[in-house]
């Protein structure tokens, strides 16, 4: 692993662990800490091959996850924004706004759940574009998009009639208006907001690709991929808080049908296959990656909840905390439905 493990677990312990109540309970939104991990280098791509790449971020998401899932689904955020311009044709956004995202002079967000969600056809699309002479009009409403604040950017797909374009949005955009989102049982703290698009113009050099769908082909592997470590780090967050109680009532949790040794069995296993397919990603195997660690990341914290009895039960009690994260990644495109349609097709 070519990744500073030291360094991250140092910005961990500074600027995410004095933070994760706070983005759990007052809707924090932990900026600081990708900020720091960006200036350290994180996201840096230069030099390093793909296969690097996947597993040195993805072990920065995993890291996160187990301290705060809701800040490491906003890295995967990041992530996901990254992945839009690293493998975009348009020499603009890779030279001159990718360095920027990479060094955390700016932050990176996506709207693609929709179209994700349109090209399995589970739903319409909701964004409009169309084309001028120097780049689009975009109207319409994407109804939530996170890890928003001022100097960040995010991908969104609109349909132009007879293809999808692809484009890189600011959140400064005239015409575009940001609605905070807060409410939910979890994740409160990822800056999460609907984005309401009125003739917003994009021009030609933040277009990411003018062909969404097959852009969309491209890059829903590693979309996929950077999900995986949310659950792999809640699944260690879980072991972990079971061994915590493990003296509880003389030793009565033994009993119970699910121990800590299976969940770090669990963990071991889907990071050993993130490393085996991370060299040639395809979607078929990440795809059923990504459902087996749903799967197994709700039985840990279901598992971790039993284990710490009514102490868990309690509301701001890490094990809740755990439990509510948990069902956003079971909820995140593709959920665990789209998830099942995509397993389907792909065998079929
Ligand atoms: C906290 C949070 C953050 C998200 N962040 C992003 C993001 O960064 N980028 C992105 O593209 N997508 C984002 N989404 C959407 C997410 O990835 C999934 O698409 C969505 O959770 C899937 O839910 P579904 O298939 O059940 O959708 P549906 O039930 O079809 O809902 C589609 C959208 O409408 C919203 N919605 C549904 N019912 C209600 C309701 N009764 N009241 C208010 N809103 C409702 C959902 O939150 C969802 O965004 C976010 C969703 C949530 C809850």
């Amino acid at each position: 692993m070519a990744i500073h493990t030291e360094q991250l677990q140092q910005i961990i312990e500074e600027k995410l662990k004095p933070v994760v109540k706070k983005v759990d309970e007052q809707a924090y939104y932990a900026e600081e800490y990708i900020l720091a991990l960006s200036e350290a280098g994180f996201f840096n791509s230069t030099g390093k091959d793909t296969a690097t790449i996947l597993q040195d971020e993805a072990a920065v998401v995993r890291e996160t996850a187990k301290v705060c899932m809701t800040t490491a689904f906003c890295v995967w955020c990041h992530l996901a924004a990254l992945t839009y311009l690293r493998n975009s044709r348009n020499e603009y956004l890779k030279q001159q706004i990718l360095p920027k995202l990479e060094q955390g002079e700016l932050l990176g967000a996506t709207g693609l759940s929709n179209p994700m969600k349109y090209y399995s056809r589970l739903e319409k699309l909701h964004l409009s574009a169309e084309q001028t002479a120097d780049g689009y009009i975009i109207n319409g409403v994407l109804p939530a998009v996170s890890n928003l604040g001022k100097r960040h950017y995010f991908g969104a797909i609109a349909d132009v009639g007879d293809r999808e374009v692809m484009v890189l949005v600011s959140t400064a955009a005239p015409g575009l208006e940001l609605k905070e989102k807060v409410g939910f049982i979890g994740v409160n703290g990822s800056a999460t907001y609907t984005c309401k698009f009125e003739n917003v113009f994009i021009s030609k050099s933040f277009v990411i690709a003018e062909d969404g769908k097959s852009f969309c082909d491209i890059i829903r592997p590693t979309f996929i991929y950077y999900q995986v470590p949310l659950g792999t780090g809640v699944i260690a967050a879980a072991a972990e808080g079971i061994q915590k109680v493990k003296a509880k009532q003389n030793g009565c949790n033994d009993y119970l049908q699910v121990q800590a040794t299976e969940l770090c069995a669990n963990y071991n296993r889907i990071n050993a296959e993130l490393t085996e397919v991370a060299s040639s990603l395809t979607l078929k195997d990440i795809v059923d990656i990504r459902l087996q660690a749903v799967h197994d990341t709700l039985q840990a914290v279901q598992a971790n909840m039993i284990h710490n009895g009514s102490a868990g039960y309690i509301a701001g009690s890490v094990a809740s905390r755990k439990l509510r994260e948990a069902y956003f990644f079971a909820n995140l495109t593709p959920t665990v439905r789209h998830l099942e349609k995509l397993k389907a097709n792909l065998t079929e």
